[in-house]
C-alpha cells in the first residue's frame, strides 16, 4: 500500500466516522469554487469538530508524511484551498464562538465561524468587528487570518492581522499552540501568532482566534460621489479623511457601474447621468451630533475645488445598502462579459492614478480593445486591476496572454514600489511571480521558517514556494 493509502486507513479507523467522507457526491462542493477557475480532487474529506480532532488528524498525517490541504469558506481567489490529490481538511464544523467579553473588547471564535456570524456576534455584544468583505457570508475567520484579508475598512481599522490578539493552531507535528489571549500588551518573546497570520495555512492550521472588537460608531454616513479621474478621486480622498472619520473609500470606474447595472438584477446608479469614475465612502462618528453638517461641508469643499462632479448621501439604511451593493457586485458583474485576467495589487496611495494610467496605456497597446476595469480600495492603495477580453475575441486566446499581461502589470507595480498581492495572498496563482520578484533575503527566511516548522512539507504543500 502507498503512504497515502496507509494514512487513509489510519484516519478512517482512528477517527469518528462522522467526521470523514470519501463519498464523491458529498465531496463535490468542496472541489469547485464560485469563479470556476480552480478545481480540486481528494481521496478523503475530513471535517473535525474540535481542536483535539484536528490535532489527531495532523499527528496521523505527520506520522505518514502525508500532505493535507486546509479549506475554510472556499472563497479564496488564489487557489490555495483546492486540494490536488491531498487529503482535505475543512474547518466548517469548527464553528463555535467560545467567548465574548465586553470589558476586554474581545471575542474568541473558532476558525470555521463565518465572518458574517463573527460580525453579528460582536454586534450583539454592542461592539463592532470591522473586517468587511463581499464574501463575508461564506468566508471564515480562519481563512481571513490565514490570507490576512483586507476588505473595505482597512484605511481605518487595518487588515485582518491588526484585528487579532492571538490564535490557537495545530502545528505540522500535531502539537497545539495556544496563543489565545486578550492582552493588549505582551512582550514575552516572539509573537508566534503573528507568524501564522497571512501564512496561507503553510505553518499551522488555525483552529480559533481571539479577535479585537471596537466601539460601534453612533452614526455612519454613506456617500457615493462622481469624479472625473482617479487623480480627482485622490484629491477628494485628501479632503474626505480630515477629522479621522473616514472608514471606507472605494473607487469604481464607469465601465464597472455599467456592468453592475446591466448584469445584476435590481441595481441602479444613483446618478441620472454617467460619470467617468465613482467613489463610495463611509464616514463614522462617535456622536450623532453634527455628522450631517460635517459631511455636507466636506462634500461642498470637494465640489468647489472641482474634485467631485456630483454626490448622493444615503438617506436610509436601505439606500446605504443599495449603494454598497453596486460595489459588492462588481466581481460578479464581470462574469457575463467574458474572460478576465485579474490582479490584486497595491501601490503607495499617491501612485494609484499613475498606476492606472500606465497600466491601461501599456495593455491597450498590447491587446487593442481589451477592457481594463480598475476598482477597489483607493483609500489604502489597493486596486483590483481586472482586464476583460476584447468583445468577440476567443476567451482561450485572450487567456493565453495571461503571463504577458501579468508581467506588464507587475513590472509597473514594482517600478512604483508596490506589491503583487495586496490582500488575496500568493496561493498557487502567484507563486512563480513571487519567486521572480521577491527580495532574496525574505524568500530565504520564509523557506527557513517553513522547513523548521514543517520539515516534511505536509501542510498546504503546493502553496507560496
Ligand atoms: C466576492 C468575493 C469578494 C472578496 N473580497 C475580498 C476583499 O475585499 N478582501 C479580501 O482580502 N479578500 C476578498 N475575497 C477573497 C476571500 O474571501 C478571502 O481571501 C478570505 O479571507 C478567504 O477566506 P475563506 O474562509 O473562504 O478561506 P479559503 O478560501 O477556504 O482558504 C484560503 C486560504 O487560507 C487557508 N486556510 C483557510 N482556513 C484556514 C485555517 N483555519 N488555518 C490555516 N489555513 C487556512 C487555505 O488553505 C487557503 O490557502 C473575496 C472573495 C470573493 C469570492
Amino acid at each position: 500500500m502507498t503512504s497515502m493509502q496507509n494514512t487513509i486507513v489510519a484516519l478512517k479507523t482512528q477517527l469518528d466516522e462522522k467526521i470523514w467522507s470519501d463519498d464523491q457526491e458529498r465531496l463535490a462542493p468542496f472541489l469547485q469554487e464560485w469563479r470556476g477557475r480552480w478545481h480540486g480532487n481528494t481521496p478523503l474529506l475530513l471535517r473535525p469538530r474540535t481542536t483535539l480532532e484536528v490535532a489527531a488528524i495532523i499527528k496521523i498525517c505527520a506520522a505518514h508524511k502525508t500532505p493535507i490541504t486546509v479549506q475554510g469558506g472556499n472563497t479564496g481567489l488564489v487557489g490555495g484551498q483546492m486540494p490536488q490529490g491531498e487529503i482535505l481538511l475543512s474547518t466548517q464544523n469548527l464553528n463555535h464562538i467560545r467567548a465574548a467579553h465586553f470589558d476586554d473588547m474581545s471575542m474568541v471564535c473558532e476558525a470555521g465561524v463565518t465572518l458574517q456570524n463573527a460580525q453579528n456576534a460582536a454586534d450583539n455584544l454592542g461592539l463592532k468587528f470591522p473586517l468587511s468583505l463581499a464574501s463575508q457570508g461564506s468566508c471564515t475567520i480562519g481563512g481571513n487570518l490565514s490570507t490576512n484579508a483586507g476588505g473595505v475598512h482597512v484605511l481605518k481599522y487595518g487588515t485582518a492581522k491588526d484585528l487579532v490578539f492571538g490564535v490557537e493552531a495545530v502545528l505540522p507535528n500535531g502539537e497545539i499552540f495556544n496563543g489565545l489571549s486578550s492582552l493588549r500588551k505582551d512582550n514575552t518573546g516572539y509573537d508566534l501568532s503573528k507568524l501564522l497570520l497571512g501564512a496561507e495555512g503553510t505553518l499551522g492550521i488555525i483552529t480559533a482566534a481571539s479577535l479585537k472588537l471596537f466601539p460601534k460608531p453612533k452614526e455612519t454616513i454613506r456617500v457615493m460621489a462622481a469624479a472625473a479621474s482617479p487623480a480627482q478621486a485622490l484629491a477628494f480622498l485628501n479632503i474626505a479623511r480630515v477629522g479621522n472619520h473616514l472608514s471606507m473609500f472605494e473607487l469604481i470606474p464607469d465601465l464597472g457601474m455599467e456592468y453592475v447595472t446591466t448584469h445584476i438584477p435590481n441595481m441602479r446608479s444613483p446618478f441620472s447621468t454617467s460619470h467617468p469614475w465613482y467613489v463610495l465612502l463611509d464616514w463614522e462618528f462617535d456622536t450623532d451630533n453634527g455628522a450631517a453638517g460635517f459631511a455636507e461641508n466636506l462634500l461642498s469643499q470637494a465640489s468647489e475645488q472641482g474634485h467631485i462632479q456630483d454626490a448622493v448621501i444615503a438617506a436610509s439604511q436601505s439606500q446605504a445598502e443599495a449603494l454598497s451593493a453596486l460595489r459588492e457586485n462588481l466581481s460578479a458583474a464581470q462574469k457575463p462579459v467574458g474572460a478576465t485576467i485579474k490582479h490584486d495589487i497595491t501601490v503607495p496611495i499617491s501612485q494609484v492614478p499613475t498606476f492606472i494610467k500606465q497600466a491601461n496605456t501599456a495593455l491597450l497597446a498590447n491587446i487593442p480593445h481589451c477592457r481594463p476595469l480598475p476598482f477597489g480600495h483607493l483609500g489604502d492603495g489597493n486596486i483590483h486591476y481586472n482586464i476583460g477580453q476584447p468583445e468577440g475575441m476567443d476567451s482561450a486566446k485572450f487567456m493565453s496572454q495571461e503571463e504577458t499581461v501579468n508581467n506588464i502589470v507587475y513590472d509597473i507595480v514594482d517600478a512604483l514600489g508596490g506589491s503583487i498581492s495586496a490582500e488575496h495572498g500568493i496561493g498557487i496563482l502567484k507563486k512563480d511571480q513571487l519567486a521572480k520578484r521577491s527580495d532574496t533575503a525574505k524568500a530565504s527566511m520564509m523557506k527557513t521558517i517553513k522547513t523548521a516548522l514543517d520539515p516534511d512539507g505536509i501542510l498546504n504543500p503546493r502553496l507560496i514556494f
